[in-house]
Parts: C-alpha cells; structure tokens; sequence
C-alpha cells in the first residue's frame, strides 16, 4: 500500500438541533483542523439562520425596525433572496414568511403546545412583497410584520457550506450531511458512487425504502412522518400551507429532490411536498427538477417519480443509478 493511498475519515457534530456529518476519503490530512473547520462552518450558518437562537441575525432581522435597512450578513441575504426566487417559481408553495404561523402551531423555538389564540389570528403568509433584498450592499429591508423562518433551506445550506468546506481543504471525495440532507461528491478510492439509502416515510419506524447510486449532487427530502404533533386528535406536520397559514394536510407523504446545491434541492423538496403530487409533479416535469413524491396509501406507499426518478418509480426496486 502507498503512503499516498487515501483513507476513510469520517466526523460528526452537533448543529441546528441535530447532527451534521462528513465522510471523507484523503490521504495526509489533519483530522482535528478539518473536523473543526466543519464544526465552524456549521456554528456560523446556525448563528446567522437561526430561528432557535434568540441573538441569530435571522432573529435580529426578524425584530428590525419597519422600512429601515438593515445590513446583515452576505450569507443571509443571499438565502433569503434564493428563498424568494424559489418562493416565486413555486407559486408561492415555498414562503420563508411562515415564521408567525410555525410558532403558533407549536414548531417552532418558544412554543411546547399549539396557541388557539395565536392560530386564529394567522391567516395567509407571505414574505414576497413584505421584504426587500439589496444583495449589492448585503442588507435587508422589512416592510410589513413578518416573521421569516428559514429551516426549510438553511440545512441544506448549511450542507453546502460543509461541502465547500472540504473542497477548500482540497478534499473532493466526500457525503456531508444534516439530518438527512446531503451533497456527495466525486467516488470511493475504488471508483464506485456513493450509496445513498432513502428512508421509507413511516411515522413509526425507520426503514429503507430504496438505495440510490449518486455522484456530484445534492439531495433533500421533505415529508410529514418525522416532525409532526397530534392536535386534537389530528397529526399535523410542521409544513405550512402558505396559503391557510395552517399545517399542510395532505396524502402526499414524502418529497426528495436532487440538485447541484444542497439549499436547492432543500426549498424545492418544501415547495413540492406544499404543491401535493399533482401540481408538484407538473411543476417539476416543467422546471426539470429531479423530484420523487411518495404517496401514502392505505396502509402502503406509492412513489411516482420526475426526471430522473421517472424511472425509478417504474422500477420501484433497490439500486437505482440516478445519475
Ligand atoms: P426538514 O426540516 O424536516 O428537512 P423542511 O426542509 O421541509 O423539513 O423544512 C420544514 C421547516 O420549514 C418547518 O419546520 C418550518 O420551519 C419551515 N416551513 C414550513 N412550511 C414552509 C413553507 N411552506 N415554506 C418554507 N418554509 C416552511
Ligand atoms: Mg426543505
């Protein structure tokens, strides 16, 4: 074996109420500087996009003056201005305004249990129109009382930035990951893909659904089996229709979306699980986005899916090569 042969690292720590990961595969690398590197690029998308942390810039945004621009960090603005690109192509599916109406529902970082009075009082949210974004100054304007609420993109951000991490590093042979969001790049030192297992959507246990063979791609999933709460006898899930200001009721369970960037794919699995299988699918097959939509079924599933998952729904079997 050369001392040039690359090995297997693999790191982890905690962020944005859960864990981010990285497995890498490198040859003479400091394992303590990476892992630490990793940690910070993490810590600093949390500390700017959090709506858990009172002091986050996002917060402090939140409580800014009406009409006053704010600068902010660049990272910021430029997740809220993708959010409300991404907010328009979907119709308004995917709306970063849904800060008030997380909270009510109890999702969000104050709140343990649903607010009747707080709920009756959300109607309809949107961000667009309620704030403005001047990317060339980094700063940001609010015009209206929204609450904006970026946990349907800053993990998958936040994946990016780990991503771009490693690569700065010199490390182009990687899975990093949030909670189930990732971004793989290049191959094992034998030259295969990366195994990418995607959860069957069960409320009650963890199981795989199917494995996919992927390189050189991001890939979300959005669904309503792993945060939800029973309100009156009813599970509602913590995505908001925008268009009630309620919790999305919906048969459409599950919605993975892959793309060149981690916060894409993240929003745009949001954006479609909120459009349901009918207009997410016709909006996907438009926009080409790679998208697989699983549908609960009596006591089953069914997957259909677009782009390069249409095949893969057909197959309805394991080990997939999607790309
Ligand atoms: P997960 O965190 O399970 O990956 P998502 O990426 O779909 O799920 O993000 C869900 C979070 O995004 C919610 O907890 C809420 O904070 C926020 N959110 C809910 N509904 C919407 C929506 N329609 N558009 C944008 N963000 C939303
Ligand atoms: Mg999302």
């Amino acid at each position: 074996m050369s001392t040039d042969q690359p090995s297997r690292f693999s790191v982890n720590g905690a962020t944005m109420g859960t864990r981010w990961s990285a497995v890498f595969f490198a040859s003479r690398v400091n394992q303590a500087i990476i892992a630490a590197d990793l940690q910070a690029a993490v810590d600093t998308v949390d500390a700017t996009m959090s709506t858990w942390q009172p002091q986050s810039a996002l917060m402090q945004f939140n409580r800014a003056n009406l009409g006053q621009w704010v600068v902010m960090p660049a990272s910021l603005c430029a997740v809220i201005a993708l959010s409300l690109q991404i907010g328009t192509a979907s119709g308004g599916a995917f709306d970063i305004g849904v800060g008030a109406a997380v909270e009510a529902w109890g999702f969000g970082a104050t709140r343990t249990a649903p607010d009747a009075v707080s709920i009756r009082q959300i109607s309809a949210v949107t961000a667009a129109g309620a704030i403005e974004v001047d990317l060339a100054n980094a700063r940001l304007r609010r015009n209206s009382e929204v609450q904006l609420d970026l946990s349907g993109i800053a993990k998958g951000f936040g994946v990016d930035r780990l991503a771009e991490t490693l690569l700065a590093h010199g490390i182009a042979d990687f899975i990093v990951s949030i909670d189930g969001e990732m971004r793989l790049s290049g191959s094992k030192p034998d030259g295969s893909g990366w195994l990418v297992g995607l959860e069957r959507p069960d409320r009650t246990q963890r199981a795989l659904a199917r494995t996919l063979e992927v390189s050189d791609l991001a890939i979300a999933t959005s669904g309503d089996y792993r945060h939800w709460r029973d309100h009156n006898g009813t599970l509602v899930s913590h995505t908001i229709d925008p268009r009630t200001g309620a919790p999305l009721q919906s048969e459409l369970c599950a919605v993975t979306v892959t793309a060149e960037h981690c916060a894409v794919a993240d929003a745009w699995a949001t954006a479609l699980l909120v459009m349901g299988a009918e207009d997410g699918l016709a909006m996907a097959a438009r926009l080409g986005l790679d998208a697989l939509f699983t549908l609960r079924r009596g006591d089953g599933f069914t997957e259909i899916g677009a782009g390069a998952f249409a095949a893969a729904s057909v197959m309805q079997q394991q080990g997939v090569h999607i790309k």
